[in-house]
């Protein structure tokens, strides 16, 4: 991967369950030296942990619901205190309703902060139900960082079987989950495109391809949009 150009931007990535957004955030991380928060990460490992928090989220992630917006705020806020303030950040997953959207801006102000691009993945409900159904995490005890497969991609589900894991289906996979998943997004998180156009910070690309080409892509869209706001 090329060099950063430009650093220290900060940046929100935007898409429908199955966009491939977790992919394309560790990509665009690592292209400008960013700090992810993956909310979606987070809550899962809060669940894992079996946390007060975990305990309190569990139903709703399972059901493919989401999570109160005072509760997103809270865990967002903690992780800006904890940043490095020379780094810029990559919010994977966050916001995801239009009072999280207006929240954010009041939060960055306080901690100095702006947005410089929100990128949207496109990808229609057809092919997000295709890629969600056949997902599977591929997880087990020597792999650190489980990661994920795909049933109809024999290369991932080899390499997984190769490292002594096994295909776990994400609970909020299931089919009818991201039927409600997707509703969610359609009628809570996809207003935001038309807000963040209006701020003139929204680019978009399509997430169809593999995730190197995707990603190569997304690079490209933010190289210019951020060049062009300096
Ligand atoms: P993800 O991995 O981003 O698809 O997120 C998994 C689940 O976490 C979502 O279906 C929601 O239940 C919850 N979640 C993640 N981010 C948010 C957010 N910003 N607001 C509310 N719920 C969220």
């Amino acid at each position: 991967m090329s060099e950063p150009v430009v650093n220290t931007v900060n940046v929100v990535l935007l898409g429908p369950p199955g966009a491939g957004k977790s992919t394309i955030a560790e990509a665009i991380a690592e292209h400008y030296n960013l700090i992810t928060i993956s909310t979606g990460q987070r809550l899962r490992a809060e669940v894992e942990a079996r946390s007060m928090v975990g305990r309190a989220v569990k139903d709703r992630l399972d059901r493919g619901e989401l999570v109160p917006d005072s509760l997103m705020d809270r865990l967002l806020r903690s992780g800006f205190e904890s940043f490095d303030p020379d780094r810029g950040f990559l919010l994977d997953g966050y916001p995801r309703t239009m009072r999280q959207a207006i929240g954010l801006f009041a939060m960055l102000a306080d901690y100095g902060r702006h947005l410089d691009a929100v990128l949207a993945l496109d990808v229609d409900d057809e092919e997000v139900v295709r890629r969600l159904s056949g997902r599977r995490i591929c997880e087990g005890p020597l792999i650190d960082e489980p990661f994920p497969i795909h049933i109809d991609d024999l290369a991932s589900m080899l390499r997984c079987r190769e490292r002594g894991g096994r295909a776990v289906q994400r609970e909020d996979d299931r089919a009818d989950v991201v039927r409600q998943r997707l509703l969610v997004y359609h009628e809570q998180t996809q207003p935001l495109l038309a807000y963040y156009r209006a701020e003139a910070l929204l680019v978009s690309v399509s997430a169809l391809g593999r995730p190197a080409e995707v990603a190569r892509r997304a690079e490209n869209v933010l190289q210019t949009a951020i060049q062009a706001r300096i």
